[in-house]
């Protein structure tokens, strides 16, 4: 961890690093900006394994009963995505008065976004695709942020991009990265933000670092709480979102399964209901059945297939004071949830699927807490000047599909209106 000098006065300082955060620090560096970088995790090697992962997983409640997951590493959330890359609502933001469109020509350039051909998939998925589309289904294939060169055979967890390569091309161009740093809270001066205050892990002391623009990137399930702690009265006015999802499994003799790109084909069954493909990699497969205590699938990863139900359910809810996250899922969400269940079993079994699981419902993610020309303007500066809010929190709540993409995209386009 670099030592910081009290007295350093930075250009940028940026809170997380993200996709966005990663992002906004690349571009930053790339213009000679002084950048300081505020991370609460720390840089470790990204390995697709129990003990490279659950060191990293952090869940937060967000509704009565449910979690949501982030990584608490450099580089975020992308240490353990899918890597789907759901194109930009370039339309909805331009409708909200920012151009990403420059931003994503960019991103075009510059990350691996591919279809994957067939032969990059498992057999579950294959077989899965086979029986949806047997059932009249479209089963569309997303394109994903996955580098073919890197995919030797088939599956490859290196071969998904990560935002920790940005973070690192950042310290190449001179960006300061401050690890295993907690900020609590803005600083302000005459209703404009001049600083942050942060604590070191496992210490209690507060530490505060000074510069003229504060971006906070920490993610849609810290940067709420960071701008109540700090004043912000209207955050999360309008509720939020979670997009409760199941998942269900069954298993197909010799069907020869395989370690599998997840996500990557999916299809709408009726408004707000989503089917799609859930065969995730083995070591998730194998937590997914420990937890849901299913000894005879832990064991059968050869002869699994997984179809996942998603639900869009309605902005509700709120951050309380002591930046909780309150929501009850309505029974109108559960019951669709139902309803994608039965099809998605349908589907399974006109695959040859046999012993059918289903998991208890899951958080697909949280968004809609902060919207853009509320909370933030269409440079994504707060009511306070020179903070800005730069993550999923505040994506509008109508694009609900993965994210990255979309945020390296908007991370791109504040780089270039910060000084404009
Ligand atoms: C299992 C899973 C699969 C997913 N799959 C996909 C997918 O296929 N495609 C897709 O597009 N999206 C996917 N996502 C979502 C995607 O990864 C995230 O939405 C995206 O990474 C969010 O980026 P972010 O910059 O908002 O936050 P993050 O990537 O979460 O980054 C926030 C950073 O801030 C740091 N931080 C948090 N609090 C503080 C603090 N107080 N002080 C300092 N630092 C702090 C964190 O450690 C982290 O590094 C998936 C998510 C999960 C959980």
């Amino acid at each position: 961890m670099t030592q910081l000098h009290s007295e350093t006065y930075y250009d940028a300082i940026i809170v997380g690093s993200g996709t966005c955060g990663a992002t906004l620090a690349r571009e930053l560096a790339k213009q000679q900006k002084k950048v300081l970088i505020l991370e609460k995790g720390a840089t470790v090697p990204l390995k697709e394994t129990l003990p490279g992962i659950a060191p990293l997983l952090n869940e937060v409640k967000v509704t009565e009963k449910l979690k949501d997951m982030r990584a608490i590493t450099t580089g975020g959330t992308t240490a353990f995505y899918f890597g789907v890359a759901a194109t930009p609502p370039l339309e909805t933001f331009s409708s909200l008065g920012m151009d990403l469109s420059k931003a994503y020509k960019e991103v075009q350039n510059e990350l691996p976004i591919n279809y994957l051909p067939d032969e990059y998939f498992g057999p579950q998925s294959l077989k899965l695709r086979e029986s949806a589309l047997d059932l009249g289904h479209d089963w569309e294939k997303q394109p994903m942020l996955v580098d073919l060169d890197k995919c030797t055979s088939g599956y490859s967890y290196e071969a998904k991009w990560k935002a920790k390569s940005f973070v690192e091309e950042a310290v190449e161009n001179g960006a300061t990265l401050l690890e295993k740093v907690e900020v609590t809270n803005v600083i302000f001066e005459n209703n404009k933000a001049v600083g942050v205050a942060y604590k070191e892990k496992k210490k209690s002391n507060i530490h505060k670092v000074y510069g003229e623009k504060i971006i906070l990137a920490a993610g849609i399930l810290a940067s709420p709480v960071i701008l109540q702690k700090s004043g912000m009265k209207n955050v999360g006015n309008h509720g939020f979102y979670v997009d409760p999802n199941r998942v269900y499994f069954g298993l197909i003799p010799k069907l020869g399964s395989t370690n599998n790109f997840v996500g990557a084909m999916e299809t709408k069954l009726e408004d707000d209901i989503f089917l799609g493909d859930a065969n995730v990699p083995k070591l998730f497969y194998q937590l997914l059945m420990i937890s849901m205590l299913k000894f005879r699938h832990l064991f059968s990863f050869s002869k699994s297939i997984g179809i996942g139900v998603k639900v869009h359910d309605p902005m509700s809810g709120s951050v309380s004071e002591d930046g909780q996250y309150r929501k009850k899922i309505s029974e109108d969400v559960l019951a669709k949830l139902d309803k994608g269940g039965k099809e998605a079993i349908k589907i399974l079994q006109n695959a040859g699927a046999k012993h059918i699981v289903k998991s208890p419902v899951n958080v697909t993610s949280t968004g809609g807490l902060l919207k853009i020309n509320e909370h933030v303007n269409s440079n994504l500066e707060t009511q306070f000047k020179n903070l800005y809010v730069c993550d999923r929190s505040v994506l509008p709540d109508t694009f609900r599909k993965p994210p990255t993409l979309t945020l390296v995209c908007m991370a791109k386009y504040l780089s270039d209106k910060l000084w404009a």
